[in-house]
């Protein structure tokens, strides 16, 4: 019964009587109608209920992106089981983590990775699924017939996300079917997503950005996917003259920019870019809206909180904000216990029905980020403006403090950002004899370049003297993850002993 599971009831909704209607289509020329699509989630449901999975059980997914992916992903919540899914970039050691932390029943992987999980995965069912879409679940998924969705109620688990991890441990956020159709929801009419849109599907789906802001707003909406198995700049452009949307991370735009072939005429179809999961440079908005025509539509939110704020449709699209909390969505800006004042800066909390159930058994953590009033504690340092639209300065762990003051890295690298010869910066902080913490600045030239002398000079007149970096150093690219994230966790690692 396809009502009876919150989650798969609604993404299923909007394509109800267009089964034959397209919702991918595929690089090769190939296409997947909806009711190819959800009767491929039913076989991998009950190729999942044949191995075992029960309501409430993990399955771990370490795949390439495919729609076989995608099926299985709607297969296990339909299924009634926790869909858990790991990115392809993780070694064998940080597989046997998760899989030691979840104890999932069944664990899917890439065919050339069989052995090496197998050997890792306790005492989960393994199976296996290729960047084609074949292997062994498949072929047993073949074999199946239909299948009816589990019962599972709002406040049951549909997914369990493992953030980067970037200090200690890596921890699971508890997402339940609520926690994702009601963002879902409220995207899809925010943004105004409709069945006649074609949305370029380029990011992973081993993340929330790619998994269910992109896959579930699409299905939320009945619209159709150009499904691409990563960032392919060929492809996206190619897509775009019959597409309507894109959703990507801050470095889709700037390497679509750096392509000739992005002109308005191309961009003419299209009625909406999203960015969001890393701070979009306020040059890259320039740039884009000089080209195409099109304000890109930034956005913010996390793992644990799914989208959290939004800028407007409708509206001013302010570059560098990332605009105002989503419809029931609560945000604040806290420090020493109590909200700031408009325009200052402090940590972001946010609160509302996206925000997630905990982190996986890890009780303690869940208690010191969860508060019992459903404020959670993002860990980011923001603003919020008089006029409403929130400004997000860095991760807290990413301030610096030296000599006992405060610095923002964000202030510090907008400054360093809009000097000539500069493409990009990342301030950080490492440890200094004298003040704690000195602030180094890492920066990435461009065009005729520039120099250290350069830029020590140009932000003398402009900073404070504690918030100037005590050494530059250029760098031809800043180490990023997938997501685009800059790692700056591995800066500070690079440059630790700069002071020493
Ligand atoms: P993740 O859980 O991997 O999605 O990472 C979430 C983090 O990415 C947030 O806590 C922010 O630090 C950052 N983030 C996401 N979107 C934005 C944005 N639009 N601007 C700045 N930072 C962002």
């Amino acid at each position: 019964m396809y009502d009876a599971n919150h989650l798969i009831r609604q993404l299923r909704d909007s394509s109800i009587g267009r089964e034959e209607d397209v919702f991918a289509r595929l690089p090769d020329g190939g296409t997947v109608t909806f009711g190819a699509l959800f009767a491929g989630a039913e076989r991998m449901a009950a190729a999942l209920a044949a191995q075992g999975v029960q309501p409430g059980d993990r399955v771990a997914v370490q795949v390439q992106k495919t729609i076989q992916a995608i099926e299985l992903y709607l297969g296990t919540v339909m299924a009634g089981g926790i869909f858990l899914p790991l990115n392809t970039a993780y070694t064998g050691p940080e597989v046997a983590y998760f899989a030691g932390d979840a104890s999932p029943r069944v664990v899917v992987c890439d065919p050339a990775r069989l052995e090496e999980i197998s050997a890792i995965a306790g005492g989960a069912q393994i199976l296996t699924l290729d960047a084609a879409g074949q292997g062994s679940l498949r072929d047993l998924a073949e074999a199946q017939d239909g299948f009816d969705p589990v019962s599972r109620q709002p406040d049951d688990l549909a997914a369990i996300l493992y953030t980067s991890g970037t200090t200690g441990r890596s921890k699971g956020a508890m997402l339940s079917h609520d926690n994702l159709a009601s963002n879902s929801l409220t995207l899809r009419d925010c943004w105004r997503f409709t069945q006649d849109d074609v949305l370029i599907h380029a990011l992973p789906i081993f993340h929330t950005h790619g998994l269910f802001v992109a896959t579930n707003v699409a299905l939320f909406a009945g619209a159709q996917v150009v499904f691409l198995p990563g960032f392919d700049a060929d492809a996206i452009l190619e897509a775009m003259p019959a597409a309507t949307a894109l959703m990507g991370v801050p470095t889709f735009y700037t390497r679509l920019l750096a392509d000739a072939r992005l002109t308005r005429e191309r961009a003419a179809n299209m009625r909406l870019f999203i960015s969001g999961s890393a701070p979009l440079l306020v040059d890259t908005h320039e740039q884009w809206q000089a080209r195409t025509g099109h304000r890109i539509l930034e956005r913010y939110g996390m793992t644990e909180t799914n989208m959290s704020t939004s800028n407007p449709y409708e509206g001013e699209r302010r570059a560098g904000t990332v605009g105002f909390p989503l419809p029931g969505v609560e945000a604040r800006v806290m420090r020493d216990g109590a909200e700031v004042p408009a325009g200052e800066i402090g940590v972001l909390e946010v609160r509302g029905p996206n925000v997630f159930q905990g982190y996986w058994q890890m009780p303690e953590k869940t208690a010191e980020e969860l508060k019992p009033d459903g404020w959670f504690i993002t860990g980011d340092m923001a603003k919020i403006d008089a006029d409403g639209y929130v400004t997000i300065v860095g991760r807290e762990k990413d301030l610096i403090i030296t000599g006992g003051f405060n610095v923002y890295p964000k202030e510090v690298e907008s400054l360093i950002d809009d000097l000539p010869g500069v493409l990009e910066s990342a301030v950080i902080g490492v440890p200094h004899p004298d003040f704690g913490e000195g602030v180094v600045a890492v920066v990435v030239p461009e065009g005729e370049g520039t120099s250290a002398e350069a830029i020590k000079t140009a932000l003398s007149g402009q900073l404070a003297k504690f918030k100037q970096p005590k050494e530059i150093i250029l760098l031809d690219a800043l180490p990023r993850n997938t997501m685009g994230k800059v790692q700056k966790k591995a800066l500070r690692e690079a440059y630790a002993g700069l002071f020493a």
